[in-house]
């Protein structure tokens, strides 16, 4: 389609028209942040059904241009979301999947650098961590203009729960999961808080219980969060689209949010040459800066050793 966009008008390409690749194209025509979105598929009837679908409900929604794009449509995109995959299958945990994974970015990462060399690539396909440092390694591209949606999920999973148990507004929940968006990923408890006060000291304050072990037992339903409803449903896509679009407006509006993605990492707490989720500050740039979150001891360690994990896949794709 030849949809010329304007410069400085807001382009995003999604390479995979799966359930997040389109669910993510359903909730920025909601939200009304980019004027034109090219949505590339192997499976070059399915994006059309969705560009067709989506397309339908546009006089319900603020004006932008949705396509089935190709390739050279990725020239003018400012961001580039990577949500592709070989067919997940429930058994297989995140790490697992990196083989299939790593040989479809091995075809199309080429094809979006042959076309874009200053966008940001975002990606979304798992293992996640180990198909971000691979997007890193083959588009050549700076560490600051790629990033994976990572823990920004998880985080948003433990915010919603705490809000639940703490009855107050998910947004208003300061915690974070860093580490590997899969099994090894790490709670930040020690930093957990809401209106600045640790949870510790915030429950007693409303009579609310306050148990480590209820709280380990709310992690681990962050951590299982992905097979459950997998199990039930097939796939994630809502929370994810949404945390997406997050990241998408952060770069878009040139925002400097604060928000846990996955990143390429030298020194973080003893952790080098990987990406995995921590803090970062996110505007049009990309990746701005990183914040180095104060953890304690134990954290550190089971960071580390999310860390170690991650790698050993990555060294198994001879990344
Ligand atoms: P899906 O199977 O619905 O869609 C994947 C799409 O990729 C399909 O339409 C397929 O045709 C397409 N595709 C495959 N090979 C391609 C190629 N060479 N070129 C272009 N397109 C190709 O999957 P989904 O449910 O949309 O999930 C997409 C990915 O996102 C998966 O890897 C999934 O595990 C991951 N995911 C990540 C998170 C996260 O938090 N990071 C959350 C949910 C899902």
């Amino acid at each position: 389609m030849d949809y010329k966009k304007i410069v400085g008008d807001p382009k995003v390409v999604i390479v995979g028209a799966g359930f997040v690749g389109t669910t993510l194209a359903y909730s920025l025509l909601i939200h009304g942040l980019a004027s034109h979105i090219a949505i590339i598929d192997v499976n070059k009837e399915r994006a059309e059904g969705e560009v067709m679908d989506l397309n339908h409900g546009l006089p319900f929604a603020q004006p932008v241009k949705i396509w089935s794009g190709e390739y050279s449509d990725c020239e003018d995109a400012d961001i580039i979301v990577i949500a592709v995959d070989k067919g997940q299958r429930i058994e297989q945990s995140r790490l697992e999947l990196g083989e299939g994974n790593f040989e479809i970015l091995k075809q199309i990462v080429p094809r979006i650098t042959e076309y874009n060399k200053e966008g940001i690539l975002l990606v979304v396909t798992n293992p996640l961590d180990v198909m971000t440092y691979a997007v890193l390694k083959l588009s050549g591209f700076p560490k600051s203009r790629v990033l994976g949606s990572g823990t920004i999920l998880d985080t948003a999973r433990l915010r919603y729960l705490l809000g639940e148990y703490l009855q107050v507004d998910p947004r208003n929940v300061h915690a974070y999961i860093i580490g590997e968006h899969g099994d090894s990923e790490v709670p930040i408890w020690s930093l957990a808080n809401v209106a600045g006060i640790h949870l510790k000291d915030y429950c007693p304050m409303f009579q609310i219980p306050y148990n480590p072990e209820y709280m380990n037992d709310l992690f681990l339903k962050v951590r299982n969060a992905g097979y459950e409803i997998i199990r039930r449903k097939g796939r994630t896509n809502y929370a994810v689209a949404l945390g997406l679009t997050k990241i998408v407006e952060s770069i878009l509006r040139d925002e400097n949010a604060v928000v846990t993605v996955s990143t390429f990492l030298e020194d973080y707490h003893g952790v080098s040459d990987i990406c995995l989720s921590v803090p970062v500050i996110l505007n049009k740039t990309g990746i701005k800066e990183i914040v180095k979150l104060p953890i304690n001891e134990r954290e550190k360690a089971d960071f580390q050793r999310s860390a170690l994990i991650v790698k050993k896949v990555a060294e198994s794709l001879k990344l």
